[in-house]
Order: structure tokens, then sequence, then C-alpha cells
């Protein structure tokens, strides 16, 4: 599906505390979006600031209708961020890029290209990053570990700079920290996903808002990702099978020593495996009802889910007037 030229952009930015960034930012980049855009919008986010961030953007949508500002309650989270700005969102592309001077407004125009080649969502790929070594290194291991786990081999995922067709912002819905994850939902999901080498400045004001446990989260989220990709919709087959094995195992263990007991080889009291046994059972019967139970929740969920969540075309004749509706 080819970008219509003048496509309609929505850039989504996530603000905590960038009151420094956010004059130069808005200044450079309303430059390049009068640039590239007959029709475009900003959204800001402001994630429960307390630096003055919230004035200044209100100032910035007070002098220009073109901009949104979404003030969140208190701090959410960047994901939850995201989230309310691609619910406003109107364009038909969507581009998002951190506060923070880090990403360069200008390269937006060759992730737009990218986009046009036929991709659904195209990710900055940090190439030569000015981040500490302490952040490098474990992103780096992140992205590796990531790209073998999901079969999206990307060098860089977890870019605040990417663009979208609005469609998949649309199909997808990010809670949590999965922002980082986005590259990774967006392939599940069956779009096309790719990146590009983007420039990537230093932080010039303020300091980043995630610290080294972001690794630990990163990893459970990975690990969330895996399972809902996999099992999301079939949770039976994971806990049912796991369950089933545990429960099996177990018996046959009783069994065995139920035998040896009826024949009177050994007393109970000397078989430690025992334990074993019943321990084995015990969680296999756990496993199997914990598939149970979220095959409940999963049931219930299908039911507001939209059947066409996964389709990506419909082909059909148009119905010629008048000729009855086929049931
Ligand atoms: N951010 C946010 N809410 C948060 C944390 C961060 O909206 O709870 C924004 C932040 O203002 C910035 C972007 O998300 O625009 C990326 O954050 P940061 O620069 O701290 O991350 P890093 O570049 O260090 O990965
Ligand atoms: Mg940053």
């Amino acid at each position: 599906m080819p970008l219509p030229n003048q496509a309609h952009l929505s850039v989504v930015i996530p603000v905590y505390n960038e009151v420094e960034s956010l004059p130069i930012l808005h200044a450079k980049l309303t430059g390049v979006l009068e640039r590239l855009s007959p029709g475009w919008e900003i959204i800001y986010v402001d994630d429960g600031s307390d630096d003055g961030s919230t004035d200044a953007l209100l100032a910035l949508q007070a002098a220009d209708a073109r901009v949104t500002v979404v003030v969140q309650r208190r701090n959410f989270g960047k994901s939850l961020a995201l989230n309310a700005g691609f619910a406003l969102a109107r364009g038909d592309v969507l581009v998002t890029m951190d506060a923070d001077l880090q990403d360069e407004p200008d390269e937006m125009e060759r992730l737009l290209a990218k986009l046009a080649e036929g991709y659904d969502v195209v990710s900055g790929w940090k190439k030569e990053r000015h981040d500490p070594l302490s952040k490098r290194i474990p992103s780096r291991i992140a992205n590796r570990v990531t790209a073998w786990m999901t079969g999206l081999h990307l060098r860089d995922m977890n870019s605040g700079y990417k663009v979208y067709r609005s469609e998949v912002v649309r199909r997808l819905r990010i809670y949590g920290d999965l922002h980082r994850y986005i590259p990774v939902l967006a392939h599940y999901a069956g779009f096309r996903v790719t990146e590009v080498p983007v420039t990537h400045h230093a932080r010039r004001f303020g300091r980043s808002k995630y610290g080294p446990g972001r690794l630990l989260r990163g990893g459970l989220d990975l690990v969330t990702v895996l399972f809902l990709n996999q099992y999301g919709r079939r949770p039976l087959h994971l806990f049912g099978g796991l369950g089933g094995l545990l429960l099996l195992a177990g018996f046959l263990i009783n069994l065995v020593l139920s035998i040896e007991w009826f024949m009177g080889v050994r007393p109970l009291s000397e078989r430690p495996v025992l334990f074993l046994g019943v321990l084995l059972m015990l969680m296999g019967a756990q496993f199997l009802t914990m598939g149970l139970l979220a095959e409940l929740i999963v049931s219930h969920m299908q039911r507001s889910e939209d059947p066409l969540v996964t389709t990506a075309r419909v082909y059909r004749a148009e119905q010629p007037a008048g000729e009855a509706q086929p049931q």
C-alpha cells in the first residue's frame, strides 16, 4: 500500500519534565512539518511533569491551533502517555519522538520515505548512540536477545523515534512498559516492520527518566510479549500441557509406590520420593486449573474483540441496490 505523498501527520510526544527542551524542539519540529506535510498536528502528552513543562506546553497550544496538549493526572509512564496521544491522533501517519532533543526532527523525512516503500512501522535505529556506556551495553544485549527470541531482527527496538501507518496504532494497545516492544507487537500482529539509521544526540537538559531497573523490567516484559503472542488466545495449550505432564509424572510415581506398598516391599515411611509424587500431582492440578481460568478470561475477552482485528483488507463487490443481502 503506497503512502499518499501528502499524508497528514500526527506527531505524538510524551513529555515528563523536559521544560528546557520544549521551545527548541517545537521550533525545529514545526519547521520540518511545514516542509513535509500540508496538514499536520503535534500532540504533546504531559505525563505528570512538575517542572513547568505543563505551562510551557499550554503556551505552545495557545499560539498554534495545530498543537494539542494532553495533561495526564499524574506520571503514568511513557506507554500510557503514548496511548493517550494515539487515541487523539487524526493523521494518516503517526510519528512518535522523545521530547528531550535526542531525536532529530530532520530525520523524519527519511523515516517517512521508508514507510512509503510499503512498510507499516519504521523505527529509528540509533546507530551511533550518545548515551552513557552503562546504558548502551545492556541495551545492546537486550536488543540481541529480543531479536533472537521474537524473530524480529531489529538492532534497536526501543527507539522513541518511529513512524506508523495509523492503522497499526489503532490495532495495538500498549500498557505497562510495553512501549519498548511496539515493533514486536506490530510484527506479531502481521504488520511490516523495519528500521533506518538515525542520528542521535546526547541529552542536553535534564536527565534520563529510566535507571538500571529497566533491564529487569524489560526482561519480564519480553516474557509477557512472548507469552501473549504464543498463548494469549489459547492459554490452556501452555498450562494444560505443562500441568498434564506434571500430573502424569506424579501419578506414575505414586502408582509405583502404591503397588509396592500393597505388595509389602517397603513401608511408605521409607520412601521420600512420595513427597515428590504428591508435589508433582498438586502442581499439575494447579497448572491445569490456572489454564482453565485463563481460558475463561480469554473467552470473555473474545466477545468484545473486533472479529476483523486480524484482517488486513476485505475485497468484495458492491452490493447492487435492491438485491437481497446475504445473511
Ligand atoms: N517520558 C514520559 N514519561 C515517563 C518517562 C519518560 O513521558 O514516565 C518521556 C520523556 O520525557 C522523554 C521520553 O519519554 O520524552 C524518553 O525518556 P528518556 O529520555 O528519559 O529515556 P531515554 O532516552 O533515557 O531512554
Ligand atoms: Mg532520552
